[in-house]
């Protein structure tokens, strides 16, 4: 398995079966999604930027957001970079940020181990220099080696990170250090392919002491989330994502509506297999989709109808009987669909294949 999460690292693994009706389907706004929310939690890559890129558009959707009140929240699974090196890259990018608008795991990890652990207590870093000056926020003191009895061991990326810190880490864990982990990524992007991320050091670690870490500050876990509420006072977020594992799923852990956008790595076929856990409320191709109203699809026996097109599954089989005149209404019909076979067909497994997902009406 190359990307997803092990939930069997987390103490209190999420409920992966017991999914009430009300989450199975694409919810509806008679307003725009900008003004029934008040705040945007928003993934960077995949959503505001991919590559050396911003997504085109988003800077100025972005500013037409905040100009209509919403608050935006930049929220990372990346604990190797500061919050301030964050909002320069954004600003680079041409997204207006602050460093008080960027909320990172590394500091939803220090958070976690401030409300457990006694002020000034040391802590072993695994990781990156965002995970430090996380640490000293939290008047937490940063140590380098077992041998100087941290109470805790924090683990995030960061590309310096080799065998001798995993080793250290190993040490203090093996001698009943707290474990907090940043995040789970097993992988990270680069410019040369896909390369190991902190989820699979994380395993380095735990296969050698045989533990697991106790907290993950990380999406899909709440910490990330409770951060950010916490800094926003936000009473209705809408987290916007463009993965299922992390962003659409740490978002149903909070009880969180999210939107799901098609500009980073979840195409359609990855979308029609998605199970309850990691569905959408919405759902569109770019983040335009902010500043419109969302309609669910209406079902009719096995046919689920939107704007004109209308959506069935037949012989396993993802079928549209009628074109409609928007891409984005064929996107939620074509994911309705495709949902409810897996949820209700017998012949459907969870790993079933639905052939059609790759049709030509199924793209932007
Ligand atoms: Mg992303």
């Amino acid at each position: 398995m190359l990307a997803g999460h092990a939930a069997s690292y987390w103490r209190e693994p999420p409920e992966r079966t017991a999914v009430p009706d009300s989450h199975r389907g694409l919810l509806s706004s008679d307003r725009p999604l900008a003004d029934a929310y008040d705040c945007a939690m928003l993934d960077l890559d995949g959503v505001v930027y991919v590559g050396p890129h911003a997504v085109e558009g988003v800077p100025a959707l972005l500013d037409r957001a905040r100009g209509q009140g919403m608050t935006l929240a930049f929220v990372t699974n990346n604990a190797s970079r500061t919050p301030q090196s964050v909002a320069a890259h954004l600003n680079e990018l041409g997204v207006e940020a602050a460093a008080s608008d960027v909320v990172t795991s590394a500091q939803a990890a220090a958070r976690e181990l401030s409300a457990r652990l006694d002020p000034g207590a040391k802590v072993l870093v695994i990781g990156g220099k965002g995970l430090r000056v996380a640490l000293e926020e939290q008047g937490l003191t940063c140590v380098n080696r077992a041998d100087e009895h941290p109470a805790a061991v924090v683990q995030g990326f960061d590309r310096s990170v080799g065998w001798e810190q995993l080793a250290e880490a190993t040490y203090a864990v093996h001698a009943g250090a707290l474990w907090v982990a940043a995040n789970l990524d097993l992988t990270v992007p680069t410019a040369g392919g896909i390369a190991p991320g902190n989820g699979t050091l994380v395993n380095a670690v735990a296969a050698a002491a045989n533990v697991r870490p106790a907290v993950v500050a990380g999406k899909p876990y709440r910490p990330l989330f409770d951060e950010t509420v916490r800094r926003i006072a936000s009473e209705r977020p809408l987290v916007v994502g463009d993965r299922l594992d992390t962003d659409i799923e740490g978002a149903r852990n909070c009880d969180a509506d999210s939107l799901l956008v098609m500009t980073g790595v979840t195409d359609p076929p990855a979308l029609c297999r998605a199970r309850p856990e990691q569905r959408p409320s919405y759902l569109a191709w770019t983040l335009d989709a902010l500043f419109d109203e969302h309609h669910a699809p209406v079902r009719h026996g096995e046919t689920f109808e939107l704007g004109g097109w209308q959506v069935a599954v037949r012989d396993q089989r993802l079928v549209a009987d009628e074109h409609g005149a928007d891409r984005g209404d064929a996107l939620r019909a074509a994911a309705s669909a495709a949902w409810a076979w897996y949820d209700e067909d017998s012949t459907a497994r969870d790993d079933a294949t639905l052939d059609g997902c790759d049709a030509d009406w199924l793209q932007p």
